[in-house]
């Protein structure tokens, strides 16, 4: 087996469902195998779909495998620090190690927000950017830095949380860190699910309320508003320390974000930084196998 020269495997580890893809070296998704996460049958289980998945792709593809997963990865082992109930007894695995035993090759293990910075700065919205910020607002609220042209995942792989800052106006809502005040219990799928059920008492979905926001709901539109606003104004004070040439916003609630936050975000940005665009991602669900097969293609630095 050689391998086609260019051509990495990018594995994408979620709480309900894992992905691997064969991607070629220019960024373009050849081939695709999916299954559901066994993730309530444990990390052993979690790590055996994944690699099956893979073995079922690495035929074509030389060299190491790329791994975005759910949880805070350490850089140096590619390891697993911290995870959420999404994936039980997820923390602590090696998934590097493991993944790298099962295969019987390297394995880059990154966060999966992680990932698909790094994806969008291949081939997405980011590509030719050497620096962007990139957000992704699902259920919670995760973000990854690329910096010169390379993933930046700080100290303890936690770069570009920014679900944790504090946002103004959100001191009584509880964040899933379990603290209050910051920006992921407003702007998130969870904070646009309890800032409706707060102001209704109904309780619905995140998805749900930005459904009712485009229908013509008032209370819907306002909690939109609000998180939008908050976002914007949070990514704006951002660009001003991390200075990246374009701020990305992913996930499910990006599009029913965006307007208001990009209103939020032009109104707080200095004008030094007048010319950095806030754009949506462009990749979609792709965009963590592409940015973990970029991973896998990618020389590893020293
Ligand atoms: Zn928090």
């Amino acid at each position: 087996m050689t391998g086609a020269a260019g051509v990495g495997v990018g594995i994408d580890i979620g709480g309900t469902k894992t992905v691997a893809a064969l991607v070629a070296a220019d960024g373009t998704v050849l081939r695709r195998r999916r299954a559901p996460t066994p993730a309530g049958a444990g990390p052993a289980a979690v790590l055996d779909t994944a690699a099956g998945l893979a073995a079922q792709l690495l035929d074509t593809a030389a060299g190491p495998i790329g791994v975005g997963t759910a949880g805070t990865v350490d850089p140096a082992t590619g390891g697993i620090r911290y995870a959420t109930e999404s994936l039980p007894g997820w923390a602590g695995t090696p998934v590097a190690a493991e993944l790298a035993e099962r295969l019987g090759r390297p394995a880059r293990v990154v966060n999966d927000v992680h990932a698909a910075a790094l994806g969008e700065s291949w081939v997405g919205a980011g590509r030719d950017r050497a620096h962007l910020l990139l957000v992704a607002v699902g259920t919670g609220l995760g973000g990854a830095l690329v910096r010169h042209g390379r993933l930046d995942p700080g100290a303890r792989g936690a770069a570009g949380a920014v679900a944790h800052l504090p946002a103004p106006g959100a001191g009584r809502l509880r964040c899933g860190c379990g603290r209050y005040g910051h920006l992921e219990a407003v702007a998130s799928g969870t904070g646009l699910a309890a800032g409706y059920a707060h102001a209704t008492g109904e309780r619905v979905t995140g998805r749900e309320v930005a459904a009712r926001a485009t229908a013509g709901d008032a209370a819907a539109r306002e909690v939109l508003d609000r998180a939008g606003a908050s976002l914007g104004a949070a990514l704006a004070g951002l660009v001003c320390v991390l200075d990246p040439e374009v701020v990305l916003v992913a996930g499910g609630a990006a599009g029913a974000l965006l307007p208001a936050a990009t209103t939020a975000y032009a109104a707080e940005l200095p004008s030094g930084w007048a010319g950095v665009p806030l754009l949506p991602a462009a990749l979609g669900v792709d965009a963590v196998v592409v940015g973990a097969a970029r991973l896998a293609i990618t020389p590893e630095e020293d």
